[in-house]
């Protein structure tokens, strides 16, 4: 993916969201309180209930963006920016050898 593609895929604030939900609702989201993987989304408030305790999760809670201000765009951006300045180096390191 190059910076084109990510803002073509990733054009609003929602939709990162959208994308990082996702992403964790596949690793599984575990609540704090009791342990509890079970989790009903209240899509308003952008955070997971658990169904055993109530105990809310944000969607930035428990993952790398846990306490930041930062918006999750600028996490991903943040990160593809990474991604690409690895592929940039290890294609110069590629001509040098
Ligand atoms: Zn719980």
């Amino acid at each position: 993916m190059n910076i084109l593609e990510f803002t073509k895929q990733f054009p609003t604030e929602t939709s990162c969201k959208e994308h990082f939900r996702a992403q964790r609702k596949t690793e599984g989201v575990k609540c704090k309180h009791c342990s509890s993987e079970r989790h009903y989304w209240l899509r308003a408030k952008w955070q997971w209930r658990c169904i055993e305790c109530d105990f809310r999760t944000t969607l930035k809670s428990g993952s790398i963006m846990e306490g930041s201000k930062v918006s999750v765009r600028t996490w991903y951006l943040a990160m593809a920016f990474m991604t690409f300045s690895k592929k940039s180096i290890s294609a110069s390191e590629y001509n040098v050898s």
